[in-house]
């Protein structure tokens, strides 16, 4: 089947082109309304020169996460996920030849929101070799000792090398605003630390992107009771989630005040629409693809005289 993707109206097969992989993203790309968090009204820079933690208010509700762009169904996109792994993979190669770019990729979601399934069917495309996954659950007493993005920077990515931060340094402005694990006072000052680190970062050759894998309410409902039906995922089960789910409404503000804050072009936030998890997929893989194409990157030179070798 040939995957249609709309654009101007009409579907590229219905204009009767087959096109190549880079056209059809940036088609995708377009069909990406809101995604994308804005940087801000030029009009509050001035303010957000002054006081670093004002910039463009978002509100959650505006978003949904139901949303699935111009597709209807997984099969439709199941071809350009494929097709964008396959060129995650090519990218990386190059990346890593290069030595030039690293990349890190941070994921954050309510519980159940899926970012291990994000990492499985997208990163998987990833060659394991130049990809470090790490995870950032409760701080240990030690952690806890040192400022709060000790325990980050260590597995940032070196050049040529990419990195993938399930949950992050920005818990410390979320489970620990709402839980109030430290004083207002503290975790406030905490953007404006993240915005400089996140910056001596890309400065440092560091593509940054930051995804927010959107749930509804009511489809993380669904995956916990999907989770106590299903034998084999009750290991996912824990009842402290339930406890997290209750004070649902304190963790939108907190998210909301994540992206109005920490949201830069040089560390962009994207909210992704994920209650389909196809389609989330997509938006995910494609944003990565088109992030890795923007890098410009060429194979270093050959080393003089390859034509001249035989090999015995
Ligand atoms: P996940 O839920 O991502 O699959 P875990 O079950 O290990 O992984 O949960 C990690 C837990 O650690 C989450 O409840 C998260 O809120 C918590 N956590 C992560 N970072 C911090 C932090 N800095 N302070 C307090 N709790 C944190």
């Amino acid at each position: 089947m040939v995957t249609q993707v709309a654009t101007k109206g009409k579907t590229l097969t219905e204009r009767g082109e087959v096109p190549h992989p880079r056209e059809r993203f940036s088609a995708v790309e377009t069909r990406f309304p809101a995604y994308a968090v804005p940087f801000g009204d030029p009009r509050l820079a001035a303010t957000a020169r002054r006081n670093r933690s004002v910039w463009a208010a978002i509100d959650l509700s505006e978003y949904d996460p139901d949303d699935s762009g111009v597709f209807k169904t997984k099969s439709e996109v199941r071809k350009l996920v494929k097709s964008n792994r396959t060129r995650i993979a090519e990218l990386q190669e190059l990346m890593f030849a290069e030595g030039k770019h690293a990349m890190l990729i941070v994921l954050q979601a309510m519980d159940a929101g899926g970012k291990d399934g994000t990492i499985r069917h997208v990163m998987g495309g990833f060659n394991p070799q130049g990809c470090h996954v790490v995870g950032f659950g409760v701080p240990t007493k030690q952690e806890l000792a040192h400022d709060f993005l000790w325990r980050i920077h260590p597995h940032t990515p070196p050049r040529g090398y990419v990195s993938i931060f399930n949950r992050s340094h920005y818990e410390d402005v979320l489970v620990v605003r709402v839980k109030e694990l430290v004083p207002k006072k503290v975790w406030q000052a905490r953007y404006d630390h993240i915005n400089n680190f996140e910056r001596l970062l890309a400065d440092s050759g560091v593509t940054i992107l930051k995804f927010y894998l959107h749930i509804s309410k009511d489809e993380q409902k669904k995956r916990f009771e999907r989770r106590l039906q299903r034998p084999d995922k009750h290991w996912k089960f824990d009842p402290a989630d339930l406890k997290t789910r209750t004070r649902w409404d304190d963790y939108m503000r907190a998210f909301e005040d994540v992206f109005s804050k920490c949201n830069h072009p040089w560390a962009p936030w994207y909210i992704v629409p994920a209650n389909r998890k196809w389609y989330r997929n997509l938006v995910v893989s494609t944003i990565i693809v088109e992030a890795m194409e923007r890098m410009d990157m060429h194979y270093p030179p050959a080393l003089e005289g390859l034509e001249g070798i035989v090999i015995e």
